[in-house]
This record gives structure tokens, C-alpha cells and sequence, in this order.
């Protein structure tokens, strides 16, 4: 296991919510995060068919535009009376050809579930793979994950993505509902981020 090797890392995201999670995750170790878009506007196409292929593709692209280790966070609902949808296609849900609505994409989970009358509860998990890649082409790779299930309607205005739909298990409040501060500790990007920090960052 590699040393991270200096007190930047790039995180390789342009989704805001995960921007201003990851940064608080990483604070406490004097790491100073920098998007990659200081460095690159350029979107990498997310054509794995794992958290783990489209973690490293957006890790190495920030790792090559601007030459420091980056880090990447691919992550996702997946539903188990869908089979693990929506997965790694969990943003795509929420595409309308006109930016991103997650209202709508949360509508269509349930719909689908309400359409084969699952059985309650809907139980779900979100994942999160983390991605360190360094210049060189080396890379890390940690993986998280917070069990749940899905209720509906939408209930809180926090967090971002689906939060307003998952309520993870031994709780009653939404990720929607609860304080950001609770979920950070015990999220996906969580027990994800904990596994490298024990690995990388521990000093
Ligand atoms: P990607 O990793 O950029 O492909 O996007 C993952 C998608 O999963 C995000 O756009 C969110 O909709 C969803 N997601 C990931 N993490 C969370 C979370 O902590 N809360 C709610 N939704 C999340």
C-alpha cells in the first residue's frame, strides 16, 4: 500500500454534493482538497459496468490533467427487488436531457416497485467505491456501503441525490431528514472513506 505522498489530492468530481462531503471527510487530516476543475473541464465518459471500472476511469483522468494524486468517488442506490438497479446507471436515472432530476428519478424507483408490488420493506443499499489514482498509473481502490430501505414520499430537504428516500437501517429519519453530520458518520462514502483512511492517511 502506497503513502498518499503529499497533503493534496485532486478529487475528481463535478457533483457538488459529493464535492462538499469528501472535503469534510478529508478536513481533519490537513489534506487540501482541489476539484479537478481547477485543472481540467473535461468529463470523462463513465463506461464501466462497475463502481470499481468508473472510480478508476475518473481517477486517472484527474490524475493525468493535472499531475497529482486524485482521488474518485462512483457510487449509487441499488435496489434488491430491482435486481441492484439503478446501480452504476444511478445518476443516468435522473437525466432529462436537461440537467439532472433527482424528484423524478426517485419517482420512477417507486413506481417500479409499486408496479410489481414489492414487499415491504424495500430494502436497498447505497455503495461507494473510493479511487486513488496517482500519476504514475497506480491506484487504490476502497469500497463502502450503508443498508436501508426505501420509503416513500420524499421526506427532507438535506444531502442531495436519493437521501430524501433512504432510510438506513436502526433509523426512522430519511438521509434527507437527518443532519449532515450524522450521515457523513455512517454513510457508504463513510465506511468506504474509513477503510482508507486507515490505509492511507493514518499518521
Ligand atoms: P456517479 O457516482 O457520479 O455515477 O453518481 C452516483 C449517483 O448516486 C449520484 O448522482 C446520486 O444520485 C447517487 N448517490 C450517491 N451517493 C449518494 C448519497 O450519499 N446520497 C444520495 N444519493 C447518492
Amino acid at each position: 500500500m502506497r503513502a498518499l505522498g503529499g497533503d493534496i489530492l485532486v478529487l475528481a468530481s463535478h457533483n457538488s454534493g459529493k464535492l462538499r462531503e469528501i472535503k469534510a471527510l478529508l478536513e481533519p487530516f490537513g489534506i487540501s482538497a482541489r476539484p479537478v476543475s481547477d485543472f481540467s473541464s473535461i468529463e470523462p465518459d463513465e463506461t464501466g459496468t462497475s463502481f470499481a471500472e468508473n472510480a478508476r476511469i475518473k481517477a486517472h483522468a484527474a490524475a493525468a490533467a493535472s499531475g497529482l494524486p486524485a482521488l474518485s468517488d462512483d457510487s449509487g442506490l441499488a435496489v434488491d427487488a430491482l435486481d441492484g438497479a439503478p446501480g452504476v446507471y444511478t445518476a443516468d436515472w435522473a437525466e432529462t436531457g436537461n440537467g439532472r432530476d433527482f424528484a423524478m428519478a426517485m419517482g420512477k424507483v417507486n413506481a417500479q416497485l409499486e408496479g410489481m408490488n414489492a414487499p415491504h420493506p424495500r430494502t436497498a443499499r447505497f455503495c461507494c467505491t473510493l479511487c486513488v489514482a496517482w500519476p504514475d498509473g497506480h491506484d487504490e481502490i476502497f469500497e463502502g456501503q450503508v443498508h436501508g430501505q426505501l420509503v416513500w414520499p420524499m421526506r427532507g430537504s438535506h444531502g442531495f441525490g436519493y437521501d430524501p428516500v433512504f432510510v438506513a437501517v436502526g433509523e426512522t429519519e430519511t438521509f434527507g431528514e437527518m443532519d449532515p453530520d450524522r450521515k457523513h458518520a455512517m454513510s457508504h462514502r463513510a465506511d468506504a472513506f474509513a477503510k482508507l483512511k486507515a490505509r492511507l492517511l493514518a499518521r
